[in-house]
């Protein structure tokens, strides 16, 4: 099945009760049995869900796995994954890192004997150094959050599966209708799912995909052990989002391409981070592996200050300024005190990331409309 027709039908079956069409939202702590130990395969909330099931299934269909697992954010994915390692464990990640993930690596992990090693990974080979017999994870953002680097997945796989080290790709940037890690050679990937897979700004969840069995039953005990699943409700209204993941994603990328170009060729603007552009320095890397160069990207302005780039997002009427991404309005941000506040600020400058730095999650508004927004906001500097 294509992509489009995965994203409508994946998962969901007319109901057996009533034939609904649409899953219904399962709202049940609990299910009867006939006799102990006889039930239909559900037997408490936290364990399994209806909802949740078709949910999970739609999820594994677009990322082209086996199993998907959902979560009640996307930390909590993240924290199942890093719940399978043991201490002593060493984990490789990309420099430019989703902030929380950092947070939850250095101020939550760490403390329990995982080591975090953290690189800049425009070229592979740079991961080389680094890895010895502890090393089990190797974590990969692409495209990065701010800076929009991309990683070449195939790449880090093959010097990966060498050494039978684990790679796990947050591709949260790119959804999976634009990139599939696994086809890539990675063994698990995990969403943020309050971005473009749920897409209307109005749930918090995560998930994990994989094809090997081994981790797909630990990410399930973890599941149910832990307990960090998402609710019903939740559940169903991912389930209408993904119906339209793909047109959401091919306006995303259209409105994303022209007000990159836009910016690139605005007498006010100094830099601009975006894979679609040519002069983007992985630009071929992100035109192999993506289907299309989304539409998160960032800037710097000519005359470059954090009093002018607040100026700036203070100015802006369409774009709001706010955290997240993903949805279909368009956000602006501000990564140095916002989304990316947890990270050192000399640690944050040390790779790129100014104070100045704009982000924007260009939505499916009309361009036009974003791009006069963006030129009457630069104007007041
Ligand atoms: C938002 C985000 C996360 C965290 O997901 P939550 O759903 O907010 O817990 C992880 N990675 C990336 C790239 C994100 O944008």
């Amino acid at each position: 099945m294509k992509f489009a027709t995965k994203a409508v039908h994946a998962g969901v079956h007319p109901d057996p009760s009533t034939g609904a069409i649409m899953t219904p939202i399962y709202q049940t702590s609990t299910y009867v049995q006939a006799s102990p130990g006889q039930h239909k395969g559900y037997e408490y909330a936290r364990t399994q869900n209806p909802t949740r099931d078709a949910l999970q299934a739609s999820l594994a269909a677009l990322e082209n796995g086996r199993f998907a697992y959902a979560f009640a954010s996307g930390l909590a994915a993240i924290d199942t994954v890093l719940k399978t390692l043991n201490p002593g464990d060493e984990v490789i990640a990309a420099n430019d890192l989703y902030g929380g993930t950092y947070r939850i690596f250095m101020r939550v992990f760490a403390k329990f004997g995982l080591k975090f090693h953290f690189i800049d990974m425009h070229s592979p080979a740079s991961i080389e150094p680094y890895l010895n017999a502890n090393t089990k994870l190797i974590w990969l953002e692409t495209p990065t959050n701010p800076l929009l680097n991309i990683i070449d997945i195939a790449e880090v796989c093959r010097l990966a599966q060498a050494r039978q080290i684990r790679v796990a790709v947050d591709n949260t940037f790119a959804s999976p209708y634009l990139q599939n890690p696994l086809d890539l050679g990675a063994d698990v990937v995990m969403h943020s799912v309050t971005k473009y897979i749920a897409g209307h700004s109005d749930v918090v969840m995560g998930a994990l995909i994989t094809n090997h069995e081994g981790w797909a039953q630990e990410f399930k005990f973890l599941q149910n052990a832990v307990g960090a699943v998402p609710a019903p409700q939740d559940c169903f209204l991912v389930l209408r989002g993904i119906k339209t993941l793909h047109l959401r994603l091919q306006a995303t990328c259209q409105n994303g391409l022209a007000i990159a170009q836009f910016l690139a060729n605005h007498p006010k603007i100094g830099r601009v981070y975006y894979p679609g552009l040519p002069g983007h320095p992985n630009h071929a890397v992100a035109a192999r592996q993506m289907r299309g160069f989304g539409g998160m990207l960032s800037f710097t302005l000519k005359n470059d200050s954090v009093p002018n780039a607040v100026k700036v997002l203070e100015s802006f009427q369409l774009f709001a300024l706010a955290e997240s991404l993903g949805g279909v309005e368009s956000l602006c941000g501000h990564p140095a005190t916002m989304t990316h506040a947890s990270i050192p600020k000399a640690e944050r400058e040390a790779y790129g990331l100014v104070d100045s730095l704009i982000r924007l999650s260009v939505g499916i508004e009309d361009a036009e409309d974003l791009m006069a927004d963006l030129d009457q906001a630069l104007t007041k500097v």
